[in-house]
């Protein structure tokens, strides 16, 4: 690993000076993999920023009835709240589906936010990667591509976003706080993280001297009713191939709230707005769910390694909205 300088500030206002003023500087939290990707000479910051010290480790009460999480806290501390686990379930069944009980002892809101991809192509430095080295290629393209991502993709980069809280947040118009020297600045969850494009290095729309320092959660009362399914490989320590995040209200059989998003099928979490759409104020049976996650993937652009997402993204669609809709109705 390059050599580095290693700074711990006390407080917010330290931790964005420091970042502003020292070269090559880079904030590192619980979450995100900032050192797996220095240990492979992928990143090479000048300064490590610490920030796993800074006071934002608590969940508070919004006046509107949401919630805002400060950027530190452990994802285990999240997924257990009760306020979560009551309000917003499929955000608790998100945190509790991903990585191992260790690592979500230690990950953060603000480190999951900003994980990078697990596209091995990007890891490995004999392969050409666009989001490692601008204009080099995407060995993916025609490679192993079974985990890539198949809506929003470019020429340029088929990668998948790894995170499964993001998925829920996503679904629920979540809002990141960041801020800077500049001062703070709230950026829409559907904003927040970027669809590859011409320019895949670019990930998110924080600038390299944003530090994250919150998630707002607002009040959706049809969140009380939600889930989070995930289809993986294997049962734990698994990136998902598919997953689904989904909040229903039925009414007299009709459907009269919905949320839905979707993870591992695009550089970023995939708010299901078409599907949405095609849902609201329509029957809660079968059929409708059927067609709504058909309208949701029917601009799929797979390859013959990831083909299979498309078919396996409407299956789980289907399969979450079916368990949510023989809950109960709630007219
Ligand atoms: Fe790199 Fe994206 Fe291609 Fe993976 S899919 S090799 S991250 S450009």
């Amino acid at each position: 690993m390059r050599p580095f300088a290693y700074v711990r500030p006390a407080d917010v206002e330290a931790a964005v000076h420091a970042v502003a003023t020292e070269p090559g500087a880079k904030f590192l939290g619980g979450g995100t993999n900032l050192v797996d990707l220095m240990r492979e000479g992928i990143e090479r910051p000048d300064t490590v920023v610490d920030v796993t010290g800074l006071p934002l480790d608590t969940v508070d009460d919004l006046p509107d009835g949401g919630l805002r999480i400060g950027a530190l806290v452990r994802n285990s501390a999240l997924a257990a709240d009760p306020r979560v686990r009551d309000h917003y379930p499929m955000v608790s069944q998100a945190l509790l589906a991903g990585a191992s009980p260790q690592l979500r002892n230690m990950a953060t809101v603000g480190g999951n936010l900003l994980q990078r991809t697990r596209c091995p192509y990007f890891y490995d430095t004999a392969s050409a990667c666009n989001k490692r080295e601008p204009g080099a290629g995407c060995d993916a393209l025609g490679g192993f591509n079974r985990g890539h991502a198949i809506l929003g993709v470019s020429e340029s980069c088929i990668a998948a976003h790894p995170s499964d809280m993001c998925v829920a947040l996503a679904a629920l118009d979540a809002v990141v706080e960041a801020r800077s020297v500049r001062g703070t600045r709230r950026i829409p969850i559907e904003e927040f993280h970027r669809l590859p494009g011409d320019t895949p290095q670019v990930e998110t729309a924080l600038a390299p001297d944003e530090l994250v320092t919150a998630v707002e959660l607002p009040a959706v009362p049809v969140a009380a009713r939600s889930r989070y399914r995930k289809v993986r490989d294997r049962a734990s320590y698994a990136f998902a191939l598919v997953s689904v995040a989904a909040a229903l209200e039925v009414r007299d059989g009709a459907v009269t709230g919905v949320r839905l998003a979707l993870g591992g099928v695009a550089a970023k979490p995939w708010r299901a707005r078409a599907a949405e759409e095609a849902l609201l104020g329509g029957p809660a049976g079968e059929e409708a769910f059927r067609r709504a996650a058909e309208a949701e993937l029917a601009t799929a652009n797979v390859r013959p390694g990831n083909a299979f997402k498309s078919r396996l993204a409407e299956a789980t669609i289907v399969a979450t909205l079916r368990e949510l809709s023989t809950e109960g109705d709630a007219g």
